[in-house]
């Protein structure tokens, strides 16, 4: 496994929990240092216990030395980042490309190297060709796995994902055959639990992630579009989503409303997308309408928040519960949180923040002015507006009664839509939620 980050990591941890024998090459010191000795550099439920049993057994182990993993390998993972490129939203390429190069140097036998990393469409053909130019004598396949795991639950999806994609190349001599075996045997596990493991084209299974990761982000872009309009014409959007959810056409999930999508995939694989379909002279307007519809709606809730404040926040208090773009999970890439508070603290605003778990990863990404918190209840303390940008569980439990007593402003703007309207009412606060009355 090439990369020990929240793919490689809970792929590699999970691969050895089905029996295989896993060795990760990472190169960060940091993360490395941490994995071998046994500390997990991120945040994710039960992945600590996992690579703990799965080290113990013999099965995982970390290293920097690619060649000493490699070595004896049937099937070699890339799981390389691939950011926006600087300036035009397409993939990043830099990480994969060396992996490939690194990779077809240290390979000695037969094995398949496998992109486990979101890449568009045409990099695993890249892949072979710059192995074969590195490595003219080698014998190798490529194929494609994209991985569907969602941080904060991603071992779950990991163990029993809806489905597994695998693409194959059909020009190759055995039209793909050989590397099919192979990661048939290593996906062999989840038969029994009879998961869909899907063999398609390269170039499909490529886009099959791409399209995935787009179409959810428009359920989100369409949500939250509707959440606006229920608010002017006095309509509650939680009734909407379920009244449309339980279609089995359309679905419930990514039917919440909130602040606009965040994280490390949604806004770099929907703007991918859109330049791979601008490239190929087939344009996704929807894609690119989502992609404009969340750009401003993260400007929109700065606003709202100012709004609810009586149109200023200089020398406000503004208590933040959340800064992480979901719960369960540390990541702060592209998180709401970071558009919003760039936009209050512009605008003179006090700001005192608290998120159970991402903080330390928060602090580079936010503007220097925030301060961070001990507790909720601290961050609320003589706060005037309260505003929750992630619904970790714990601020559900936030009794409103407490709340009031510790801020001296009586302005919620819940952008989660975690607290009971009428009891937020009851306790006197002037509470602004998304998309409902
Ligand atoms: P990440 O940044 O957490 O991890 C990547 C790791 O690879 C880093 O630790 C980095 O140091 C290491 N690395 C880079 N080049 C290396 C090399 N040549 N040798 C060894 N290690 C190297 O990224 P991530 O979130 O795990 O995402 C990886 C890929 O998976 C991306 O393409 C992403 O789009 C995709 N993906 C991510 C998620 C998610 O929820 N994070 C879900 C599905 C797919």
């Amino acid at each position: 496994m090439i990369g020990g980050g929240y793919v490689g990591l809970v792929s590699a941890a999970c691969f050895a929990k089905f029996g295989n024998d896993v060795a990760v090459v990472e190169i960060d010191p940091d993360r490395l240092a941490a994995l071998r000795e046994g500390r997990i550099p991120i945040y994710e439920p039960g992945l600590d216990g996992l690579v703990a049993d799965t080290m113990r057994a013999g099965r995982l182990s970390f290293g920097a030395d690619i060649s000493a993993a490699v070595q004896g390998a049937e099937a070699i993972f890339i799981a390389v980042g691939t950011p926006p490129r600087n300036g035009d939203g397409h993939a990043d390429l830099t990480y994969v490309h060396e992996a490939a190069r690194q990779i077809a140097r240290a390979m000695t036998d037969y094995a398949v190297i496998v992109t486990k990393s979101t890449v568009p469409v045409g990099t695993s053909r890249r892949i072979a060709e710059i192995v074969r130019d590195t490595r003219p004598d080698l014998d190798f396949d490529v194929a494609s796995n994209p991985e569907f795991l969602r941080e904060g639950n991603a071992i779950g999806d990991f163990m029993k994902p809806d489905r597994v994609i695998v693409g194959l190349d059909e020009d190759a001599p055995d039209g793909g055959a050989r590397a099919r075996a192979v990661l048939g045997a290593v996906y062999r596990p989840l038969y029994l639990i009879e998961a869909p493991v899907l063999f398609m084209k390269l170039e499909t299974a490529e886009l099959t992630k791409y399209a995935s990761n787009s179409f959810l982000a428009m359920k989100i872009s369409f949500i939250n579009e509707m959440a606006d309009l229920c608010e002017r014409v006095g309509a509650n959007v939680h009734d909407l989503a379920r009244g449309m959810g339980l279609d089995g056409r359309i679905g419930r999930k990514f039917l919440h409303p909130g602040p606009g999508y965040g994280g490390s995939c949604f806004p770099k694989d929907t703007l991918a997308l859109t330049r791979i379909a601008q490239e190929a002279g087939a344009p996704t307007r929807l894609i690119e309408a989502t992609v404009g519809v969340n750009d401003a709606r993260k400007v929109a809730m700065a606003g709202r928040i100012v709004a609810a404040s009586g149109g200023s926040v200089r020398g406000r208090r503004i208590a933040v519960l959340g800064l992480t773009f979901k719960p369960e999970t540390d990541d702060m890439r592209e998180a709401a949180s970071i558009p919003i508070l760039v936009r209050l603290a512009e605008q003179g605003a006090e700001i005192r923040a608290f998120d159970p778990v991402g903080m330390p990863a928060a602090r580079p990404h936010l503007p220097q002015a925030v301060t961070y918190c001990d507790s909720a209840l601290d961050a609320a303390t003589d706060a005037d507006t309260l505003v929750v940008l992630t619904e970790w569980t714990e601020f559900r439990a936030l009794a409103p009664g407490r709340l009031a007593a510790a801020m001296r402003g009586r302005v919620v703007v819940d952008l989660r839509n975690i607290f009971d309207p009428v009891a937020m009412q009851e306790a006197g606060f002037a509470y602004h939620s998304v998309g409902r009355p």
